[in-house]
């Protein structure tokens, strides 16, 4: 899986490019040692995936990664997201969680990003920093790997939390340094080059610590940091290829 300036700069080539490593993939990973809970495939294991070539990281078949195949599991498991009715906000939202919310009767969908034309059809414009809806309109806000690339997170994690409606719940995955506790951030950091080292992506403005969560508690929301990988044995988090010890960020108001 390639960035989103390396998809832009191949521009109507990257998907015939796409499909065809992705085919030669799934015939050179065939076997059944992994399972991948999105789409039910099996390979010998998960396609190595990033500049880092992460190992047992990415479906040849619907290009999940750890987090989402971790989450998805979650939300089947953990939540009453499938079982009850559900107005959802889905900023930046991935692909394969969007084509399943979709289908979903129980789901009244609004899936919005503030750059809508690089999501699939469907994706509304939304400017999380600025918008007219009104407070307490959504009962589950899905927002992951965002806040990373704003300045102001704070406006953007306290506005979503009054776009929630009391009682609702939501899920904000940011990337987090595991080693540190307070997260770096350094406003006179703008060379995407600098960047890069200080912060891990050109285009990010921050790397959260572990006191990420109390930015969120700060905006009002109740934060509950799960790692659900550790209900699973050393052999199922190889089998649906988890990243171990990926906390989940369940926030709720
Ligand atoms: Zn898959």
């Amino acid at each position: 899986m390639l960035s989103t300036q390396a998809k832009e700069a191949l521009g109507p080539l990257f998907p015939i490019l796409n499909k065809v490593r992705l085919q030669f993939l799934r015939l050179k990973l065939a076997g059944n040692k992994v399972l991948c809970p999105c789409c039910g495939s099996k390979y010998s294991e998960f396609a190595p995936f990033g500049d880092s070539r992460r190992k047992n990281a990415w479906c040849p078949k619907c290009e999940s990664l750890e987090r989402h195949r971790l989450l998805w599991m979650y939300f089947e498991n953990k939540t009453d997201l499938y079982t009850k009715p559900h107005k959802m906000l889905h900023v930046a939202p991935e692909t394969i969680f969007m084509s399943h919310f979709k289908k979903q009767k129980n789901i009244d969908y609004h899936p919005v990003d503030i750059f809508p034309h690089l999501y699939p059809a469907g994706t509304q414009y939304f400017d999380v920093l600025n918008h007219n809806e009104p407070d307490n309109s959504y009962d589950v806000i899905i927002c992951n790997h965002v806040f990373q690339y704003i300045e102001d997170d704070k406006t953007a994690i306290n506005n979503l939390y009054k776009l929630m409606t009391p009682g609702g719940w939501g899920i904000m995955q940011v990337p987090i340094n595991g080693k540190t506790v307070k997260t770096y951030e350094d406003s006179s950091i703008t060379d995407p080059q600098e960047r890069l080292k200080a912060f891990g992506l050109k285009e990010h403005v921050r790397y959260y610590g572990l006191d990420y969560a109390d930015r969120l508690r700060a905006a009002g929301f109740n934060v509950r940091v799960d790692d659900y990988t550790a209900e699973f044995s050393e052999a199922d988090n190889y089998k649906y290829g988890f990243w171990k010890g990926d906390a989940i960020y369940y926030v709720s108001k």
